[in-house]
Formats: structure tokens, C-alpha cells, sequence
């Protein structure tokens, strides 16, 4: 589609939910009044991932009073990265929008991101200038992740950036063909391609209910980041191998030296100790890097479908079954007959 074309146009919004009954009804809301002023034809798509809580009443509740609604309910808690997936393959508009449910993604910035998507661009991101309600250690932290994943990779994962962002079809249909287990989203938009642009904004705090972010989710989610798009840590583990192993030749040679020379005047204890705790140290830690490489190797090589989906019910707004199953990828089409 050529920018003059995306006239009337449709437009699916994606939002993952996991345990979000306090904030969706308000969340709806605040959405459903940007929509109004967007000419297209709407949908929204959302996911609910698997929540303990009364999430899935609340959508099946606002799917009875507005048509817009679509619902994508997950057979158990995956994960918001395979909860957004899950929304993707479903969305069937022109272009679609993938926000949080928890109001840190202002819905109010949508015309402006389908304003440059007609303008011409595939992905259109929300980039954050102010991050409120974030303590300094995590303001920090990110600032951290960014900086080491630029140095090593060669995807650019624009800074400051969430998952809030408007995809165009084409995009949307690439997206869908990546179908790794380990899916770092932001790295995925990025890798695709195709033209890109941001959009300014302000990320507000929650609006209820906490962030399932932690520290050691936090962790993982920067492990998972580097390690999907790099093997940078591998190539490290060479080069630091390669220099300690010179290192502790010439030592050795120096110690044969002095011994033969000398005699063993003192038992040599201490030197001993100290090239045995660091090679060791440094062949764990890279062992540990292997390792982390290899375990993603092993969850890929199981080809299993990302998710499996126990409910679907598509929007009335755009009538029904235009998605069949054949619209879907392989491992969904076979997981919904
Ligand atoms: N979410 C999800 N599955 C999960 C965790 C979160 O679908 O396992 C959703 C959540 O409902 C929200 C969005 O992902 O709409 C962002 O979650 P959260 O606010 O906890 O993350 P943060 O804002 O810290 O990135
Ligand atoms: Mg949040």
C-alpha cells in the first residue's frame, strides 16, 4: 500500500493482558474515544495471557457492548512476548498497534502514529522522553542493556523504546514469519526492517495494579536480548582464552626458568593458587556462556508452536471468519481445529 491508498482504511489494535482487571475497564475506555476519531474500521485484539483474575470476564463484557472487540484467550500464562505474538497473527488490519493494557502506553498517541504510517512507514515507535515512576537503578540499568547491545550487534534497538508501536501490513506478515521461541520483540521489530520512524511521547506511571517486571526478570529479558542477536560472547571467550593462555605460557616458562636456575626456594603455593582460581574462573564463566547459547540451540530444536489459543472470538466489526485458519501459521492453524 502506497501512503495516498491508506485511506479507509482497517486498523487492529493488539493488546496483551495478563491479570489486568483493574486497569482494562478504564484502559477500554480511554481507547475506545481515540478510535472514535480515526476513519478507518477498528479492532481490538486482545490477549489474555493466561490471567489467575477476572481479566477474561471483563473482555468477554466489553466484547458483548462494543463490536470492536476481539478476544484471543491463551491456554495458559506464556509471557507478554508470545502473548503480543499471539495478538499479531490474529490482527487482520491494515495496520496494527501493539500497546500495554496498563495505561503506560497513552492510546492519545495513536492518530499520530497512523498519521506517519501513512506518511509512508512500515513501523512507526513510540519513543519515551520521560520515564516516570522508574527508580534511578532501572533508569540506569536500561541505559546499561542499550549501550552493550549496540556495541555487539548489528541490529539497531532504538533506546528509550517499549513494545507501543504501529506496524504496517507487510511488516505485520514478516513479523509472522519469525518464529523463534526466543523472541526479544524490540530486537524482531528492528530486524525486519523496512522504513521506521518514532514518535515522541511521555510514559506515564501504571495506573493500578504492579509492573511483573523484577530485577531478575529484567535480567533475563537483557540475556535474552544480546544472546538472540549476537554471538559477540562467544567470539569474547576466544580472544580472552587466546590471551590468558599466552599469559600462562610465559609464566610457566619464566617459573621452569627460575626453578632450574634458583632451585624451588619457596614451594610455590601462592602462584599456583592464583593461576588455578582464574583459569577455572574464566573457564566457567565462558563454560556458563556456551551453556547459554546451547540452551537456546535446544529449546529451537524442539519446534514446538509458540502458544496454543482456547478461545477466539473474532471482532463483529469486521463480520466473521474472515480469518481462517489458513491465515495463520502452521503450528496455530494446527493448534485451533
Ligand atoms: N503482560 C502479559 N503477560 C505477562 C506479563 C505482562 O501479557 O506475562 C502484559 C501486561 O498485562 C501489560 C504488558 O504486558 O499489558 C506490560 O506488562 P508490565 O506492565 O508488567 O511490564 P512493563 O510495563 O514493566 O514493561
Ligand atoms: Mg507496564
Amino acid at each position: 500500500m502506497s501512503g495516498a491508498e491508506r485511506q479507509g482504511f482497517t486498523l487492529s489494535v493488539v493488546a496483551p493482558a495478563y491479570n489486568e482487571m483493574e486497569t482494562l475497564s478504564e484502559f477500554h475506555r480511554r481507547l475506545a474515544s481515540v478510535l472514535e476519531g480515526i476513519p478507518g474500521v477498528c479492532e481490538i485484539v486482545y490477549v489474555n495471557d493466561g490471567s489467575s483474575d477476572k481479566t477474561i470476564a471483563i473482555m468477554n463484557a466489553l466484547r458483548a457492548e462494543d463490536s470492536r472487540v476481539a478476544i484471543v484467550d491463551l491456554s495458559r500464562n506464556f509471557g507478554k512476548e508470545i502473548a503480543m505474538t499471539a495478538g499479531l497473527d490474529h490482527a487482520r488490519g491494515d495496520a496494527v498497534i501493539v500497546i500495554d493494557t496498563d495505561l503506560q502506553d497513552p492510546p492519545e498517541l495513536i492518530p499520530q502514529l497512523i498519521e506517519e504510517w501513512r506518511n509512508g512507514y512500515d513501523v512507526v515507535y513510540a519513543k519515551r522522553t520521560a520515564r516516570e515512576g522508574e527508580s534511578a537503578l532501572k533508569k540506569a540499568t536500561a541505559a546499561a542493556f542499550y549501550r552493550v547491545i549496540q556495541r555487539v550487534s548489528r541490529v539497531r534497538i532504538p533506546e528509550d523504546t517499549g513494545d507501543f508501536r504501529l506496524l504496517s501490513r507487510r511488516a505485520v506478515d514478516a513479523l509472522k514469519q519469525l518464529r523463534e521461541q526466543h523472541r526479544f520483540m524490540k530486537g524482531l521489530f528492528s530486524w525486519i526492517g523496512f522504513p521506521q520512524k518514532a514518535v515522541l511521547y511521555r510514559r506515564e506511571p501504571r495506573f493500578a495494579g504492579a509492573g511483573k517486571f523484577n530485577y531478575w526478570r529484567l535480567w533475563n529479558f537483557a540475556l535474552e536480548g544480546i544472546t538472540s542477536f549476537t554471538i559477540a560472547p562467544l567470539k569474547v571467550a576466544t580472544y580472552v582464552g587466546v590471551i590468558v593462555a599466552l599469559v600462562s605460557f610465559f609464566a610457566a616458562a619464566w617459573i621452569v626458568y627460575k626453578t632450574l636456575v634458583f632451585g624451588d626456594s619457596v614451594p610455590g603455593y601462592p602462584s599456583l593458587m592464583v593461576v588455578v582460581l582464574f583459569l577455572g574462573g574464566l573457564q566457567l564463566l565462558f563454560i556458563g556462556v556456551m551453556g547459554e547459547y546451547l540452551g537456546r540451540l535446544f529449546n529451537e530444536s524442539k519446534r514446538r508452536p509458540l502458544y496454543f489459543v482456547s478461545g477466539y472470538e473474532p471482532a463483529k466489526s469486521l463480520g466473521p471468519g474472515l480469518l481462517g485458519p489458513g491465515s495463520l501459521p502452521p503450528d496455530q492453524s494446527a493448534a485451533r481445529r
